[in-house]
């Protein structure tokens, strides 16, 4: 999708931190880190959020759970959490499907 920002940081138009790549996702380091390790995992195929996770697009969502499972793994990381926010509401401000993972810090919950 031309005007979305993590296609253009697939794309390489955009610079970013690059933590993993293969042919179907792309994993790099958040600009604003909320915790000590904090990096986003998003499919190279442009999907808007969860919501829009059907049967035709949902194995790269299965692989990028692969992935994130690989990643932690190889940074020794025993505790972390994923999040993906749908939605202004929730907290939503990058329209191209993504999954944060945190680690490094205690965190709380419910979430705020
Ligand atoms: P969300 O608010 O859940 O949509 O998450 C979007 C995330 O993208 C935020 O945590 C931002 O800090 C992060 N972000 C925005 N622009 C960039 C960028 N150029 N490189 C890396 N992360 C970014």
């Amino acid at each position: 999708m031309s005007d979305c920002l993590f296609c253009k940081i697939i794309a390489g138009d955009i610079p970013s931190s690059k933590v993993y790549e293969d042919d179907l996702c792309f994993a790099f380091n958040d600009i604003a880190p909320q915790a000590p390790k904090h990096f986003l995992v998003i499919p190279k195929a442009h999907i808007g959020s969860v919501s829009e996770v059907n049967s035709e697009n949902s194995a790269v969502v299965a692989h990028i759970f692969e992935v994130i499972a690989k990643i932690a793994a190889e940074q020794g990381m025993d505790s972390y959490r994923v999040v993906s926010n749908i939605g202004e509401q929730a907290g939503q401000s990058v329209f191209h499907l993504h999954f944060h993972v945190l680690s490094g810090r205690d965190m709380t919950w419910p979430p705020g």
